[in-house]
């Protein structure tokens, strides 16, 4: 099983939880802790059980509850050097321990979940999608690029 649920999703705050049968990871953390712990519950998924949370970018929807969050259920952050450092706020928060820097180029793994990181083209630090590889599937996460592309629409109205 390799599932994929969009907690929150638009530009007050996104959230992706991605569930195996032993796994759970939350890509970003948009929106106010308390909002995630309550998507969460709602789908039965104790907060405390998640084994990683993986950032795309540091822009405020996308971040906005990290801090908080994995503080309070001391939960391991997977972030690159750039975007973290782009994100001081939501770092000083962050315990080292729960800190795992991986860089753009390399996989990593989670549990039973490979993960390959890839570049996206957005006005952030160093942003980010992610291929998520269980057996034989794969889902890819690519926020944000919808945003850019509004961005050129409406520019090109305004002329
Ligand atoms: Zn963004």
């Amino acid at each position: 099983m390799l599932n994929f649920y969009s907690l929150y999703s638009g530009s007050s705050g996104n959230s992706l939880l991605v569930k195996t049968e032993n796994t759970n990871i939350l890509i970003d953390a948009g929106v106010s802790s308390k909002k995630i712990e309550s998507a969460l519950t709602t789908l039965n998924v104790e907060p405390s059980s998640l084994d990683g949370i993986l950032i795309t970018h540091e822009h405020t929807d996308h971040v906005q509850g990290l801090g908080t969050f994995a503080k309070k259920f001391d939960i391991p952050v997977f972030v690159n050097k750039k975007t973290l450092n782009a994100m001081p706020k939501q770092k000083e928060k962050i315990s080292e321990k729960n800190i795992n820097i991986f860089t753009i180029e390399e996989k990593f793994e989670i549990n039973d979940l490979k993960i390959k990181p890839f570049a996206i083209p957005h006005d952030a630090a160093n942003p980010c999608g992610f291929s998520i590889i269980k057996d034989n599937k794969k889902i890819s996460i690519a926020t944000d690029i919808r945003t850019h592309v509004k961005w050129y629409t409406k520019k090109f109205r305004r002329k």
